[in-house]
């Protein structure tokens, strides 16, 4: 019989799961039934789909009435980490659902440990995400992208090597979305913030946890501790969302305790803009924003990004129907958008026709990598064009020149 070490420390979780399944569908007052985990409805939709399913193939391993095989495997990545199943399930910790019981799952975690599980096997991950940590070993960064060319989106920015502040600008925006870089860079300066950057800086290594590649993630976050401890930083902030979960909430299981505080970008800018620092000009406009996942249900960073759009006079935020913790996934997370990439447009595709139902003409977001996928499904459906914007990109259109 297999064992799967990693997931038999978390047995407990697997047996914990009652199978009542609001993890597939669940009531709420403001939704009525609503499909929870974005698998159902853009996949074959089977149980191994979504959450009930897995947890009971899990358990089947544990009892040894199944192997891992590659099926199981192929089932198991189809799955963002969006968390959406831990927000709904009654022995998931959550306060206000959660019943008097001693039944606990955290469901990434659980999921995160059978794909470590499976990489130990040979089974995992899928072959679109070995040839992409395969290069981030040797490059540092998961695109195919050379690692010298990541600060080029700097050019004309004279940058500090050492400040209090240190910007994390990890992978998708140097690669894929310059601009948001130089926003963040751009606001931060028009508050006073000198934020310092390295060109040492390699990937979080949050691709390298989602898919189960725990070596590699241990690599990065070692050599990245390093390079913050060299610029002397009080503080790190990043603005993709994936990275400060992987560096708030993982470093610190893989490094302990960590001497800096770590803050997404909206949290900084929201203590900016609350200080008198920032002060933005007026434009009426109606928006919307969408929660990434990362940020929202797995950090709880709600309010910061909607203060910092409420910040700007004349801007009206109009919530999608599914918002915060009920929010739906953008579909790119934990390797799909590598791996099944029709997968991740087909869930992005839902989101962007949710954000078109509140009449908003633009979508906010705290994520790079969340924008990416959503602008690329709009960028393929020009009937759910919604122009896509990070909030500091947003924000610095506004900055009031002094
Ligand atoms: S994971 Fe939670 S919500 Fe889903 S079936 Fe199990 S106990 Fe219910
Ligand atoms: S984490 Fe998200 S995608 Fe994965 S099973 Fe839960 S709801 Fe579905």
């Amino acid at each position: 019989m297999v064992e799967l070490r990693h997931v038999k420390a978390l047995s407990s979780m697997a047996q914990s799961c009652s199978g009542i399944g609001d993890c597939r569908t669940a009531y709420r007052q403001a939704l009525g039934w609503y499909g929870v985990c974005p698998m159902v409805d853009h996949t074959p939709g089977f149980e191994p789909y979504y959450a009930r399913g897995k947890i009971r193939a899990i358990r089947g391993i544990l009892e040894g009435k199944i192997e891992p095989s590659e099926g199981f495997a192929r089932v198991m990545y189809h799955c963002t980490t969006c968390g959406a199943c831990k927000a709904v399930c009654h022995v998931s910790g959550v306060a206000q659902i959660t019943w008097p019981t001693s039944k606990y799952i955290d469901h990434t975690r659980l999921f995160e440990a059978v794909r470590t599980d499976l990489v130990e096997l040979g089974l995992g991950p899928m072959p679109r995400h070995r040839e992409i940590l395969d290069w981030a070993r040797r490059e540092h960064n998961p695109y195919m992208e050379k690692h010298e060319d990541k600060f080029r989106w700097a050019s004309g920015r004279e940058l500090r090597s050492r400040a209090d502040v240190f910007f994390f600008t990890g992978c998708t925006g140097p690669y894929r979305m310059p601009a948001v870089c130089q926003d963040v860079y751009d606001v931060a300066a028009a508050a006073g913030v000198s934020l310092a950057v390295s060109p040492d800086e390699w990937c979080c290594g949050s691709i390298a946890l989602r898919v189960g590649d725990r070596g590699l993630a241990e690599t990065l976050a070692r050599h990245n501790l390093e390079v913050f401890e060299k610029a002397e930083a009080k503080t790190i902030v990043t603005h993709c969302a994936g990275c400060y979960r992987t560096i708030k909430k993982d470093y610190p299981e893989i490094l302990g305790e960590l001497p800096f505080e770590v803050l997404h970008v909206t949290e900084l800018l929201a203590r900016l803009v609350e200080d008198g620092r920032l002060e933005l000009t007026e434009g009426e406009l109606t928006v919307t924003y969408h929660d990434p996942c990362h940020l929202g249900r797995h950090c709880e960073v709600y309010e910061e990004p909607r203060r910092l759009i409420g910040s700007a006079p004349g801007v009206k935020l109009v919530e999608m129907k599914r918002n915060r913790s009920g929010a739906l996934c953008c579909g790119a997370g934990g390797g799909v958008k590598s791996a099944f990439p029709e997968l991740a447009l087909s869930i992005a595709r839902e989101r962007l026709a949710q954000a078109k139902e509140t009449g908003a003409r633009l979508l906010l977001s705290a994520c790079p990598f969340c924008e990416r996928n959503l602008s690329d499904a709009g960028a393929a459906n020009p009937s759910l064009k919604v122009q896509v914007k990070d909030v500091s990109s947003f924000l610095k259109e506004r900055l009031k020149m002094k």
